[in-house]
């Protein structure tokens, strides 16, 4: 089983600020840094590292092929990674004392993705692959209803949500996994629970994890409910928590798991994730989410 996964690459300028440049300002940043971005990266990255076949499909410019290298060292097959003339997507990020952020994203490359590679792509695919994708590239509409039509599984992971893009693909997807602002913005409603109740009954087909930051996780498949809970760790930077629990999620359910163990497995991948600072940086490897579930499992 492979994971084709059609998502972001992005470049992130981070810059460590006193408080938030304002209109007219010209303002000097006290440091500075340049880091591998993206949902789709992280995701890649993430499911590499719990030990699934992934191949990454997105472009970057052809003068960042340094970016291919760090997702190779971790494992992530770049051979479906096109390179063009078009800036790669980036995100210029300004931190401020209190650890809040403040990001100008450019989609770049990430909306350069073809009809033709996508049809490429998905036409050698087997009937037991997936198909991952975020909403940070361009044609997912396009992606989706292919995917279909070749017969494979596709993984929905609706971030940024945009309902207008969103909605109407979701009838199509076989797992939606969305975080509590994702739900309840997809729904039009304002609890986690009447977005599940709406999920249910709009789509019996459907299978939607949604993700409850430190509460944790639920598994939704018609009137069956799997709830696990998060491990209590002192989260210092959830950024790619989300990421780091769709990929290892995503390898989870091709192993001999339960539903159970794979939520599970997941949920210590994120925790792990929350407890250091930076992005795919953060994201543990599967031997290190098993000695932390050991160690947890002793210290109960
Ligand atoms: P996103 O990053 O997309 O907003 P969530 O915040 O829901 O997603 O986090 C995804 C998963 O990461 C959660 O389901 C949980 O397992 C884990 N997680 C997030 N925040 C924490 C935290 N403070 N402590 C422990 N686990 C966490």
């Amino acid at each position: 089983m492979i994971v084709y996964n059609f998502g972001s690459i992005n470049i992130d300028h981070v810059y460590r600020v006193s408080h938030f440049v304002r209109p007219g300002e010209t303002m000097t940043s006290d440091a500075y840094q340049q880091v591998l971005g993206g949902k789709g990266a992280n995701q890649s990255i993430a499911l590499a590292r719990a030990n699934c076949e992934v191949k990454h499909v997105g472009c970057i410019d052809e003068s960042d092929v340094r970016l291919l290298k760090i997702l190779e060292q971790s494992e992530v097959d770049t051979s479906l990674i096109c390179q063009g003339n078009t800036p790669t997507g980036h995100a210029i990020i300004q931190v401020n004392n209190e650890a809040e952020n403040a990001i100008v994203l450019f989609a770049g490359a990430n909306h350069q993705l073809s009809v033709d590679h996508i049809e490429n792509v998905l036409s050698k695919a087997s009937a037991n692959d997936w198909v991952l994708l975020q909403n940070e590239t361009n044609h997912i509409e396009l992606i989706v209803r292919r995917a279909k039509h070749y017969g494979l599984r596709v993984a929905f992971n609706p971030a940024p949500m945009a309902v207008d893009v969103v909605k109407p693909l979701v009838e199509h997807v076989d797992l939606l996994i969305v975080n509590e602002v994702e739900a309840m913005d997809l729904c039009g409603v304002e609890s986690v629970d009447l977005a599940q109740q709406q999920l249910q009954s709009s789509y019996p087909d459907l299978k939607t994890i949604l993700t409850l930051g430190r509460q944790g996780v639920r598994h939704i498949h018609q009137n069956n409910v799997i709830e696990v809970p998060a491990f209590k760790v002192d989260a210092i930077d959830t950024t790619a928590a989300g990421d780091t629990f769709i990929g290892f999620c995503l390898a989870g359910l091709q192993s001999s798991l339960t539903i159970e163990q794979v939520l599970r497995q997941a949920c210590a991948a994120s925790a792990l994730c929350v407890t250091q600072v930076g992005a795919s940086s953060a994201i543990p490897t599967l031997s290190q989410v098993r000695t932390f579930m050991e160690q947890m499992n002793h210290d109960t």
